[in-house]
């Protein structure tokens, strides 16, 4: 669950870190002195920002070096931040899928369904979809696999439309301190500074709880699969130390299909889940 978050901190982190060298130490928005001092950040990324240098940018025109630099910035989040996963593929989402598949298993034996003794286990990571046949499948057929490839698709789908989501809002947001801040005239740190909180700040938190959502949403669709896959009419909503929006589903027993909201996460950060209501297979 962190590595995806982590991987998504760590590209916000390095087109950060390339925008701040950029800015005071090449002083592209500063043509009067360019005497920013020299700022060297540890990156804890695999992947590095394009470099930016001072000929692209004129101070005399700040329309001008807003829009460079904004070009600059969309392809960094095509590059960088969108490339962490794929439109139709995300390996992250299908590791959540596998362990929720795996959870579901261990719940259904604990509530004492002989099937799932049956039923090989997911192996991390394993699901391989084939988007022809609109089958979702292991690399080995023999796995009993209850997911369509339809409904993984739409998670990925469903995932790479939030993450564009969040780039686009941080791109607006860029754009707006920027352009006030050039047309306002503040010094090049200053500007660099403000753009650190939106990148460094908001675009991490943001690109964070949208992973760990992602990635509990796809852990749970998962496992709902699987209990309707072996009967299950009904579940009941789990929650260790529910919060006030939680609080009064934890504990409840729901038709899997009438779950309120469609069943948890409630809400960002939310971590329910759903079990086989008591005596489903006694
Ligand atoms: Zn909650």
């Amino acid at each position: 669950m962190r590595e995806y978050a982590q991987k998504l901190r760590g590209r916000f982190g390095a087109i950060n870190a390339e925008q701040r060298r950029g800015i005071v130490e090449h002083g592209i928005f500063d043509s009067v002195d360019g005497t920013g001092s020299v700022r060297t950040e540890q990156l804890a990324s695999d992947w590095r920002a394009d470099e930016l240098t001072a000929e692209e940018f004129q101070f005399d025109d700040p329309a001008a070096a807003t829009e460079r630099f904004m070009d600059w910035l969309e392809r960094q989040h095509e590059a960088g931040v969108l490339d962490v996963i794929e439109r139709n593929d995300n390996v992250y989402i299908r590791r959540a899928l596998s362990d929720g598949d795996r959870w579901a298993l261990t719940k259904l034996r604990q509530a004492g369904d002989q099937v799932a003794r049956t039923v090989e286990r997911v192996p991390p990571g394993g699901y391989q979809i084939n988007v022809q046949a609109d089958t979702a499948r292991f690399a080995q057929p023999s796995f009993n696999v209850p997911l369509r490839a339809s409904t993984v698709r739409l998670l990925f789908n469903r995932n790479y439309r939030l993450l564009e989501g969040v780039t686009a809002d941080v791109e607006k947001e860029v754009q707006r301190v920027l352009s006030e801040g050039l047309v306002a005239g503040e010094n090049p740190n200053t500007i660099a500074r403000s753009l650190s909180g939106v990148l460094n700040g908001e675009a991490k938190n943001r690109s964070t709880l949208t992973a760990r959502h992602e990635i509990m949403y796809a852990h749970n669709t998962s496992a709902k699969e699987r209990f309707k896959s072996h009967g299950v009419a009904d579940v009941v909503v789990l929650g260790s130390d529910p919060c006030p929006q939680c609080e009064p589903y934890v504990g409840e027993t729901y038709p899997i299909d009438d779950l309120p909201q469609g069943g948890p996460p409630f809400h960002p950060q939310c971590v329910g889940t759903i079990a086989p209501a008591a005596g489903t297979f006694t």
